[in-house]
C-alpha cells in the first residue's frame, strides 16, 4: 500500500493536486474537509457539530475527527493506498493515524508538503470563494484565523514526519501542471 499525506496551509492546492494524484496512482482520496462539508449538506449531527467550528476557522475536535477518519479508511479495505488531504492537522491526529495504520500493518510512505507564501494563500482563497461557495473562503478574518491555526497547531505535524524521515517539501507556487510534475517526481514511479 502507498499511503501519502498531502500537507500544506489552506489554499496551498491540496485538493487540486489530490484530484490528479488519485488517478495517477490509483489511490483513495480522503479529505476531512470534504467529508465534513458532505455531512453539513446532509444535515447530519456530525455536520452540525463540524459547522460550528468550520465557520469560525477553528479545528473540529480531535476525537471526532480521528473517529471519522478511521471509519472512512475502514470503508475501503481493498484500497491500493490513500491520499490524506487535510489530515492530520494536529500532532494528536498524527499519532492516532500512525497507530491506526500500524495496527493494520501499514504506514505513511511520505508527507508531501506544498509550500506557499502566506500573501499568496490569502489571494488564492479570496479568489476561490467566488467558485467554492465556501463561507470560510469569503471572509478575510476567517482566512486569517485558519492560517493562524495552521501555524500554531498544524505546522508542528511536519516536524513529526520530518523526524521520521518522511517529509518532502514541494514548491507550491507555479502552474497546476508544474506543481503536479514536482509531486510525481517526489513520489516516484
Ligand atoms: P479544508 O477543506 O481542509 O480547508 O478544511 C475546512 C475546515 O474543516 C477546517 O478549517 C476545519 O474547521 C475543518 N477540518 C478539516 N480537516 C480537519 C482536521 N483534520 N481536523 C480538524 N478540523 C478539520
Amino acid at each position: 500500500m502507498r499511503n501519502l499525506i498531502l500537507f500544506g496551509p489552506p489554499g496551498a492546492g491540496k485538493g487540486t493536486q489530490s484530484a490528479f494524484l488519485v488517478d495517477h496512482y490509483n489511490l483513495v482520496h480522503l479529505s476531512t474537509g470534504d467529508i465534513f462539508r458532505a455531512n453539513i449538506k446532509g444535515e447530519t449531527e456530525l455536520g452540525q457539530l463540524a459547522k460550528s467550528y468550520m465557520d469560525q476557522g477553528q479545528l473540529v475536535p480531535d476525537d471526532v475527527t480521528i473517529k471519522m477518519l478511521e471509519s472512512e479508511v475502514n470503508k475501503h479495505p481493498d484500497a491500493a493506498g490513500f491520499i490524506f488531504d487535510g489530515f492530520p492537522r494536529t500532532t494528536a491526529q498524527a499519532g492516532a493515524l500512525d497507530a491506526f495504520l500500524e495496527g493494520q500493518g501499514q504506514t505513511i510512505a511520505s508527507m508531501l508538503a506544498l509550500e506557499v507564501p502566506e500573501a499568496e494563500l490569502k489571494t488564492r482563497l479570496l479568489a476561490r470563494a467566488a467558485t467554492s461557495g465556501r463561507a470560510d473562503d469569503a471572509d478575510p478574518a476567517v482566512i486569517q484565523k485558519r492560517i493562524d491555526v495552521y501555524n500554531a497547531e498544524t505546522a508542528p505535524v511536519a516536524d513529526h514526519y520530518r523526524a521520521a524521515g518522511k517529509y518532502q517539501g514541494i514548491d507550491g507556487v507555479g502552474s497546476i501542471e508544474d506543481i503536479t510534475g514536482r509531486l510525481t517526481t517526489a513520489i516516484g514511479a
